[in-house]
């Protein structure tokens, strides 16, 4: 057992990433961050230029030609945008830039701004072809959004990275997305530990913690990115069908899954399904499990045997199935 790691920290994703490692390794971390920063650079949408924005400038006039990875990328975004009863959009661009949530000059807007926005949307009007790796937004004004699944794919490349440095105890965090490698040496069972915020604590209290090995652990909440008006909140998952923030009784879905982008996927995927349709979900996938924590200060576990739980706020009841 050790008693110390060394962590590695910078600004980027638009978050605080934190790569932990039980040696010190200089080198690798600056190569984690380099790799990140490219990968950002091809996938963001919240600056002028990115290959995705090259996409999303060219809708409505052609298809666009992308590198093998950021095509295959969009795919399996638009493979679970096309689910059916799917709340996961990756055509939301168009909102996501109205509401502005998270972003300076947030506010609710008009019922007429978001009737043209959904318009907008449809990700059947995305047309993917696999022969060139070309895409073509059909309709001028489009835009995809990868927001909900790009830090999962990062992490997974990260992932390779530290194997391939031949590390394979570490952990990746891209601001709550968190990958653990192989077994930790701080803890005698081999257990990493993943705390599960609070939702809306100022002083970040934990509810809980999540213990893995060798798992990704991936949260979306309502409460990273919000903003309140008229004593309501707005947070940042919408629904594609009303362009309004998902309303349900989840406060935050976190999924416990082999792969960070299967994570980041399903925890919001999830999060659109609700409560009962997002358990029978789950039932038929056992190899996802998940940690729903609900308005009503529930904890529900699903498919709990892939990981274990520890309840530290006592104002929270748990329940299993
Ligand atoms: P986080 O960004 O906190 O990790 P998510 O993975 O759930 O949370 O992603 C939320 C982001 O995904 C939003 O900021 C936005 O860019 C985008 N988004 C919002 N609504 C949807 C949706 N219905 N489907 C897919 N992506 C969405
Ligand atoms: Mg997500």
């Amino acid at each position: 057992m050790v008693n110390s790691t060394y962590q590695y920290t910078q600004t980027l994703l638009g978050t605080t990433v934190s790569l932990i490692l039980i040696e010190p390794n200089e080198t690798v971390a600056q190569v984690v961050f380099d790799t990140i920063t490219q990968l950002e650079n091809r996938l963001t949408v919240n600056r002028p230029i990115s290959e995705v924005m090259l996409i999303n400038l060219a809708a409505g006039e052609h298809s666009v030609v992308v590198s093998r990875s950021v095509f295959s990328l969009i795919e399996q975004a638009q493979k679970v945008s096309l689910y059916p009863d799917s709340c996961f959009n990756f055509a939301i661009g168009p909102l996501v830039k109205l509401w502005k949530i998270g972003f300076k000059g947030d506010r609710v807007p008009t019922e007429e701004q978001i009737k043209q926005q959904l318009l907008l949307t449809d990700p059947k009007d995305i047309v993917l072809n696999p022969e060139d790796h070309s895409i073509f937004l059909t309709k001028r004004g489009m835009e995809i959004d990868l927001g909900a699944i790009a830090k999962g794919y990062i992490a997974d490349v990260v992932r390779l990275i530290l194997h391939q440095h031949n590390i394979d105890q570490a952990i990746i965090n891209l601001g709550g997305n968190v990958l653990t490698l192989g077994q930790s040496p701080l803890n005698d069972d081999g257990y990493w530990h993943v705390g599960l915020r609070k939702p809306f604590s100022v002083t970040n209290e934990l509810a809980g913690i999540i213990k893995v090995k060798n798992k990704s652990v991936v949260t979306s909440g309502i409460y990273e990115r919000f903003f309140i008006q008229n004593d309501r909140l707005y947070h940042h998952i919408f629904d594609p069908l009303t362009g309004y923030p998902l309303d349900n009784e989840f406060e935050s879905v976190t999924v416990i899954s082999n792969s960070s982008l299967e994570g980041d996927i399903y925890s919001t995927f999830l999060y659109g399904l609700g409560l009962e349709r997002g358990r029978d979900f789950l039932k038929k996938h056992q190899h996802l499990s998940a940690v729903f924590l609900l308005k009503n200060k529930t904890i529900v576990l699903i498919n709990s045997e892939n990981f274990s739980f520890l309840l530290l706020d006592k104002q929270y009841a748990m329940s299993f199935s």
